[in-house]
């Protein structure tokens, strides 16, 4: 199944392909070989999918920045990749745009800030060019200038306009957007994160941002994914949604909201293969989804109110 070999390790990190076009606009992507049935529930066009952490790639060029064996990239990789949520999120044709990194957030993490002093994570030498492991161990030998600047500019500034113009496609067509930011998190909480050791994990996170998520699409996810028989928390462990940078905190016509599932619904966690049932699970995610954004029309919360945010 070709949705899924995409996400899945590969027997050398070097070796692998993925498409370098990440962001294909609507109406001009090709039919491809799916696992999507006829009666596929389907997002609206008005939706943007962000998928930032399921590549596994590392190109041979930076290879020789990392300064972990073969084994170890690999283990390093399956711990960090958010596998499969391509093929869970987005695989299945639909109307909604598909924006997703090409290349492993070990590479570079899009869904961090580019500027290291506005972005937390930084500190733990996880931002946009990560310098430790998740176990907070040495990853990268330290770099030049010009070679940090190269992976700004050969995958991560790419990715941004990418999704900027996806979100610019969105309003100009319908006059409003939806980024779902779709990301998995491990069952067991990684070193990195800090987490209280027993701190509970649900099986769904969902991530709000304080301006572009207003509190009826929080409700709205957070209901449908129980419903659909999940134990679901709101930004937690993770918080927050991406938008474009150009939009944050600026525009109110764009929204957005996180989604993250639980890896061991659907993963053999330690081998990164998908466990059985996982078409079934990758449905009801998608079902989820168009039910939640079907809820606000449902609730009336539709109406052209002016104090409502933004409206779907
Ligand atoms: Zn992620």
């Amino acid at each position: 199944m070709a949705s899924l070999a995409e996400g899945m390790l590969a027997d050398s990190v070097r070796r692998q392909t993925q498409p370098m076009q990440s962001y294909v606009p609507r109406g001009e992507r090709p039919m491809t070989p799916t696992n999507a049935s006829p009666d596929d529930p389907e997002l609206p066009p008005w939706v943007v999918l962000h998928v930032p952490h399921d590549s596994t790639l590392v190109p041979d060029a930076v290879r020789d920045q990392f300064l972990l064996s073969d084994a170890e990239l690999q283990h390093e990789l399956l711990r960090m990749t958010d596998q499969l949520t391509h093929a869970i999120f987005a695989a299945p044709p639909c109307a909604a745009a598909v924006v997703r990194a090409p290349v492993s957030r070990l590479v570079v993490d899009v869904e961090r800030f580019e500027d290291d002093a506005n972005e937390p994570m930084a500190e733990r030498g996880m931002g946009a060019v990560y310098t430790t492991t998740s176990a907070s161990m040495p990853l990268r030998r330290p770099l030049a200038a010009d070679e940090r600047e190269a992976l700004l500019r050969d995958w991560y500034r790419p990715h941004h306009a990418r999704l900027e113009a996806a979100v610019a496609d969105a309003l100009a067509a319908h006059g409003q957007c939806l980024v779902i930011d779709c990301h998995s998190f491990p069952s067991e909480a990684l070193p990195y994160e800090r987490a209280e050791p027993r701190a509970w994990r649900p099986d769904i996170c969902i991530g709000t941002d304080a301006f572009h998520t207003h509190e009826w699409l929080a409700e709205s996810f957070l209901a449908a994914f129980e419903e659909a028989g999940w134990r679901v928390a709101r930004d937690t462990p993770f918080s927050g949604a991406i938008v474009p940078a150009s939009r944050y905190r600026q525009d109110a016509r764009v929204a957005a909201v996180m989604v993250e599932l639980r890896r061991g619904l659907y993963l053999d966690e330690a081998a990164g293969t998908p466990l059985p049932g996982f078409e079934a699970f990758a449905r009801r995610v998608r079902e989820a989804c168009v039910d939640a954004l079907d809820r606000p029309v449902r609730g009336g919360l539709r109406a052209d109110r002016a104090d409502c945010g933004p409206r779907l």
